[in-house]
């Protein structure tokens, strides 16, 4: 099938889940308006939220979720040595998500104290990239599947896709949305990277930065104005450490 005079190759596409909640799977086989075009669009190979048909296959991998186990370290090298293209889906597999949160903590004593004498294997929490050469990155919690889409279109087509450079706010303007700073809430869409359309201020949320740092930000300026407005270094910490893409900011 020919569009714009152009073949679209059909990706073969492999969905695998490390630690994480799979709530970016679920956004994978979720917007039913354009679900048929989209499963029409790529060749789903492996992907256990969806199939049970198991084939290896596959050329591109969408891995959900980060490293917090020695035995994942094993499985995603072996996708990894599958795939021609790795692609990390969602703030766990991009900066380890809200799992990052457990490298606060001495996981020996956590362990004990949660399972007794019956330990689990527990490990410091990884983003993908930290483990194996990741090619692509897709933030979010969850992941925006109207971005999927348009990213997916772009691999069939192989042409570049491009990441808003530019920070929420932009969108969040865009929606009218009147600003959580304004109403007295702490908000980092002045440098959180655009993309998934401001969904929270525009629910009365600040936003926590689930997609991590705008390319074009101002970190700067965004810490002269959250302490101006009274938040404590400890909340904007707390903030900017929540799904772990400051990692290093704060
Ligand atoms: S990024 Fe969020 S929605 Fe996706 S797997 Fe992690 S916790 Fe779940
Ligand atoms: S609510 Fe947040 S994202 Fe929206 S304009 Fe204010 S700071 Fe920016
Ligand atoms: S507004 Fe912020 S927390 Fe909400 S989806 Fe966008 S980047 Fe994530």
């Amino acid at each position: 099938m020919k569009y714009l005079r152009l073949e679209p190759k059909r990706p073969r596409i492999g969905v695998f889940d490390f630690t994480s909640c799979e709530g970016c799977e679920l956004q994978l086989a979720n917007h039913e308006e354009t679900l048929v075009p989209f499963l029409k669009a790529i060749e789903v190979v492996n992907f256990r939220e969806v199939s049970s048909y198991k084939g290896e296959d596959y050329d591109i991998a969408l891995i959900e979720g980060c490293i917090s186990r020695d035995d994942e370290v094993g499985r995603i090298e072996k996708i990894r040595a599958q795939a021609k293209v790795l692609v990390a889906i969602g703030s766990c597999a991009c900066f380890g998500g809200v799992n990052r949160l457990k490298n606060a903590y001495n996981l020996d004593e956590a362990n004990k104290e949660v399972y007794g004498d019956k330990p689990k294997s527990t490990a410091k929490v990884r983003a993908i990239k930290e483990v194996v050469k990741v090619d692509l990155e897709i933030p979010g919690c969850p992941i925006n599947k109207l971005e999927v889409e348009r990213i997916v279109q772009c691999l069939a087509f192989e042409v570049p896709f491009n990441f808003p450079v530019y920070p929420v706010c932009v969108e969040c303007k865009q929606r009218f949305t009147t600003c959580m700073m304004e109403k007295g809430q702490l908000c980092l869409g002045s440098i959180a990277q655009a993309g998934c359309n401001a969904p929270c201020p525009a629910g009365g949320l600040g936003c926590w930065g689930c997609r991590g740092p705008a390319p074009d930000h101002n970190f700067e300026e965004f810490m002269t104005l959250a302490k101006q407005r009274g938040f404590s270094e400890k909340e904007i910490s707390e903030r900017l450490g929540f799904f772990g893409g400051f990692e290093g900011r704060r």
